[in-house]
């Protein structure tokens, strides 16, 4: 049996060739019903694609194909694609990163991340199980690995293992030579935030002599590279205090000295308000907060709170000295950030003096004709006072 027809609006026509590869729900015939994960026909005018159907998000088609059906050699390609890509970011010193990137690897709804060995699958859609095998099955034979497991989709679910051994409770994987504890069970993401590697790097090439102040610090990533990087003295801000123990512990288990650097556990708003109040300073900040917009109808406030956030933090970086501030929401454009970031200046009465601005790294690609998947951004600059 072939797959179900299903006819959509003509103007769909243009994104979807161009390679867009979602239909949101309010552009399908209401009375169009399917199960999720159903491969679904769809034209929109001289358009013709294979796209998964969702009868749950927003988002309710994932087109995977204008050729074929999906099947597991189809999926396996994908797959073996996305490996090649991966050269550039593999390496002996680096065995952490994401091997599969959704939409911007032709899979989507998919993300694969490994850590050393082991290879973690999460899903973003419903109905994506027959593929998720088919991955399992392309990732074993594309490459070594002692085991694969999958994320659940709610906060706190638990690991199911797909194929292979469990992972230990404490991985030890590297990054740039930067050896890090991943939790892939109770970490947040999948374990580690993968996709700053190259802002991180960044980072550590400019921490030599400062004083570091590192907000939203998690396991510390940012904060080890900078104590590497030569920082005279480093400061690493989390409400998580879990996550304080590990950043500790990733200090030991790089050779650095725990006990010379500080460790908060506190709220970053509250603790930026007493540096100010006290006159504290630091010569380099960063700042890489949670994503503050689920969805398009929070975007205003992400961006008031990302003008309140950086504000803040150019009151406490010394004169002259910089801010690294990056921003994850993918509602706000690199524009957008840009401009928080000016109205940040003003309203702390600083000029902002932009040096570098990056995004995702390799393993984060994005399509052209999908820019949605473009939602990391880093800025970095000089605080200087108002002229
Ligand atoms: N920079 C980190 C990733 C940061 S993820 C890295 O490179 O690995 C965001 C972190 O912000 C989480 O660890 C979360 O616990 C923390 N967080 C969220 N809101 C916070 C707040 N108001 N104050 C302090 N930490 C907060």
């Amino acid at each position: 049996m072939g797959a179900p027809e299903l006819e959509l609006p003509r103007f769909l026509e243009a994104a979807l060739s161009a390679g867009h590869p979602w239909v949101y729900r309010d552009h399908v015939p209401r009375d169009f019903q399917a199960s999720s994960g159903a491969v679904v026909r769809i034209h929109a005018g001289a358009f013709s694609g294979f796209a998964l159907w969702d009868a749950e998000s927003q988002i309710a088609l994932r087109v995977y194909s204008t050729r074929e059906e999906p099947s597991a050699a189809w999926v396996a390609e994908r797959v073996r694609q996305a490996w090649e890509l991966r050269a550039l970011v593999r390496s002996s010193d680096t065995d952490a990163f994401r091997w599969l990137f959704g939409e911007g690897d032709g899979l989507p709804g998919i993300v694969v991340d490994v850590y050393g060995k082991w290879a973690v699958i999460a899903l973003y859609a419903d109905g994506l199980e027959r593929i998720a095998d088919w991955v399992a099955d392309a990732l074993r034979a594309t490459t070594d690995l002692a085991g694969i497991v999958r994320r659940g989709r709610e906060a706190g679910a638990r690991l199911s293992l797909v194929w292979g051994r469990k992972p230990p409770a404490e991985l030890v994987v590297a990054e740039h030579g930067v050896r890090m504890t991943a939790d892939l069970e109770l970490g947040q993401k999948t374990g580690l935030f993968l996709d700053h590697r190259e802002n991180r790097r960044f980072v550590g090439s400019l921490a030599a002599g400062r004083r570091v102040l590192n907000l939203f610090s998690y396991t510390g990533a940012f904060s080890l590279y900078a104590a590497r990087g030569g920082a005279t003295q480093v400061t690493s801000v989390d409400v998580a205090a879990g996550a304080m123990d590990a950043a500790r512990e990733n200090f030991r288990l790089n050779g650095l000295d725990a006990d010379a650097h500080d460790f908060v556990v506190a709220d970053v708003f509250e603790h930026l308000e007493h540096a100010r109040r006290k006159n504290i300073t630091w010569d380099l900040v960063i700042s890489d907060p949670p994503s503050f917009a689920r969805s398009k109808q929070h975007q205003k406030q992400a961006l008031r709170a990302y003008v309140k956030l950086n504000a803040l933090a150019m009151q406490v970086t010394a004169r002259g000295g910089l801010l690294a501030a990056a921003s994850c929401t993918s509602q706000v454009s690199p524009d957008a950030f840009r401009q928080t970031l000016a109205e940040a200046a003003s309203r702390a009465k600083r000029r902002f003096q932009i040096i570098h601005e990056a995004g995702q790294p390799a393993d984060h690609p994005v399509f052209a004709q999908h820019l949605e998947g473009r939602y990391l951004k880093f800025v970095v600059g000089r605080v200087l006072p108002a002229a």
